[in-house]
């Protein structure tokens, strides 16, 4: 079963990216991965997403300026598998029960055409429908499917503040620091 996950973000284009790759990097911690490496140099994305792992907890780590080759080839050289996420390939059903018997895995979305190079560097190429759509709809998509849905569960250790859940209104209380 699938021990460690990370996601490895191409194409961001800080001009106009800042938002999505956000995202991209918060689902990747909202839903079980336990690492983000962002293959440009935008240093204020990959502050937002510390300055929530601050808050609400967990050991997400983000890292801003990855070489995606390098960064790739010391996954695979720890004994990594690599998935790229994309359109045109397998469609998710007919490989996620060979990708979770792998114990790491790096999920790699792009921005916009990702280099043709990544197809072939990639152990999967995987589609979550043939369809065009988003690469956090993917990411989520795909996470939850490899966690078959544990990761809904999880807890976050040394959160400062966590919600309350509740059916109507908006409920969160601050942590003191000995819990
Ligand atoms: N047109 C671009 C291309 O040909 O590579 C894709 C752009 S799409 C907005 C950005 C990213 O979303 C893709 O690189 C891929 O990671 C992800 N994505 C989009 N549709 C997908 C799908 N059906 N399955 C898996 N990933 C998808």
């Amino acid at each position: 079963m699938t021990r460690e996950v990370a996601v490895l973000r191409l194409g961001h284009r800080p001009e106009r990216d800042q938002r999505v790759t956000t995202h991209v990097g918060l689902t990747a911690r909202a839903l079980g991965a336990g690492q983000f490496f962002l293959a440009s140099d935008d240093a204020g994305v990959v502050r937002s997403i510390s300055d929530v792992v601050d808050r609400w907890g967990g050991d997400f780590r983000a890292e801003n300026d990855v070489k995606w080759r390098r960064c790739i080839a010391d996954w695979k050289a720890q004994g990594g598998v690599v998935v790229h996420l994309t359109m045109y390939g397998l469609n998710l059903p007919d490989v996620i029960d060979e990708i979770r018997s792998c114990d790491r895995v790096l999920a790699v979305v792009g921005a916009e055409k990702v280099p043709g190079e990544l197809y072939g560097l990639a152990d999967f190429n995987v589609a979550v429908t043939n369809q065009p759509h988003s690469e956090i709809a993917g990411l989520a998509v795909f996470l939850d499917r490899l966690f078959e849905g544990r990761e809904l569960e999880a807890e976050f250790p040394r959160a400062r503040i966590r919600v309350i859940p509740s059916a109507r209104g908006k409920l969160a209380e601050g942590i003191p620091e000995e819990e």
